[in-house]
């Protein structure tokens, strides 16, 4: 596409100019299904192994059903923001809910996981304050975190000695918080947070974690990864969202009482932005109820992942270190990791090519997100189709 430019927007197009010169220029695909293991994209049936749907809620029978009954009690908007146009009891349920299934003391919903990290960084530290903060977490925390204007100070990734040197070295300070991402959505990794806790509680700092990643997947039948250390009470903030296994969309800040009430009085996207939707809502009650009920889903995810993990190795892919369903195959060029893509989606698999700046220059890598949505012949169809692209690029031996 030739842009029609003036000179005050000259430099946008000379930058997705170049963008695509480095094969980093993102092309959306259409997608003209519901959200599950098959769908169609741009015409054609496909396997879908992008989506965070963990758990293959987003297209579940019975979410799609309670999104519709409420629907006809309640409507489809929330009107406004809730400390101005009050709550709907389905958004409190829903909290309460979200509490018991992850054995918090409370929890609070918000839009998304993004809004989510947004509303709680600066209502817990601000001027004058530090922020520890992993190297490689998510945006969401970056863009909360510089929102506070408390001092940001980074850490290596996953590194607890780095850590420590750098709690050491800081000496000026207000309050102080320590912030990891759960899952490295990038990678797969778990951030070591029993660690973490260790040294959070050796120093009095204020420990929080993005579990957006281990929502669903991690801990006892998905109750993320607070569970899945049994660190309950132990983790000052657990953020997560319902945007990935749940499903559907929102975001979730769990933790003690004093916490999350002091984010209803002081986290701006929930005083300054209307709440989930009434369909959003009641899908995600929907999907804590069939996680109540059942660790299938989960299970079935997990042993996707493994055989998908097995194989990969067997054939020849550098895989990475994931402890989670995430599989990374790494293949260093963007340019190889989009014509990689391009070709598996010939071979009717979706599975996008991941590069800077999302990961780092070199490291570019096809993600490979497994769910419980795909069989077993879904996960051999995709290795016939890496298998067979991996050999004609020469990434693997033939
Ligand atoms: N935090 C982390 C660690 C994430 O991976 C993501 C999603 N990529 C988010 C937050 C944002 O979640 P949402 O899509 O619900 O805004």
């Amino acid at each position: 596409m030739t842009y029609e430019t003036d000179g005050k927007t000259m430099y946008l197009a000379e930058q997705i100019d170049e963008l695509k010169a480095q094969g980093l220029f993102n092309t959306i695909r259409t997608i003209e299904s519901a959200m599950d293991g098959r769908i169609i994209v741009d015409g054609h049936e496909v396997l879908n192994f992008c989506a965070n749907n963990y758990l293959g809620l987003a297209n579940h029978p019975r979410l799609k059903e309670a999104a519709k009954k409420a629907i006809d009690q309640y409507g489809i908007g929330p009107g406004a923001v809730r400390t101005i146009a009050g709550t709907m009891s389905l958004h409190k349920q829903l909290e309460q809910r979200l509490a018991e299934f992850k054995h918090a003391e409370a929890v609070i919903t918000l839009q998304s996981g993004f809004t989510a990290n947004l509303a709680t960084i600066p209502a817990l530290v601000g001027k004058g304050d530090v922020i520890f903060s992993d190297a490689l977490n998510h945006a969401s925390i970056i863009d909360g975190c510089r929102l506070s204007r408390a001092t940001i100070v980074g850490y290596e990734h996953n590194n607890t000695d780095d850590l420590r040197r750098k709690i050491a070295e800081t000496t000026e300070y207000g309050r102080r918080l320590i912030v990891s991402d759960g899952v490295f959505s990038m990678d797969g990794d778990i951030a070591p947070l029993p660690e973490l806790y260790e040294i959070a509680k050796a120093h009095d700092i204020l420990l929080m974690v993005d579990d957006a990643h281990g929502e669903g997947v991690l801990g006892r039948g998905g109750r993320g990864i607070v569970d899945h250390f049994d660190l309950h009470g132990k983790v000052d903030i657990e953020v997560g969202t319902m945007s990935k296994a749940f499903g559907v969309v929102g975001g979730i800040v769990a933790g003690k009482q004093v916490i999350i009430d002091w984010i209803r009085q002081r986290g701006r996207p929930f005083l300054f932005s209307s709440a989930m939707t009434v369909p959003d809502a009641a899908a995600c009650l929907e999907a804590v109820e069939i996680l109540e009920e059942s660790d299938e889903l989960v299970e079935r995810l997990w042993s996707n992942a493994a055989l998908f993990k097995r194989e990969m190795t067997a054939l020849g892919f550098d895989i990475g270190h994931s402890a989670t369903p995430i599989v990374p195959v790494m293949l260093g060029e963007a340019s190889l990791a989009q014509q990689f893509s391009k070709k598996l989606f010939e071979n009717g698999v979706f599975a996008m090519a991941i590069g800077f700046p999302t990961v780092a220059k070199g490291k570019a890598r096809i993600r490979v997100m497994n769910t419980a949505a795909h069989s077993q012949s879904d996960i051999e169809q995709a290795l016939t189709a890496f298998e067979s692209v991996g050999k004609e690029l020469g990434v693997i031996g033939s």
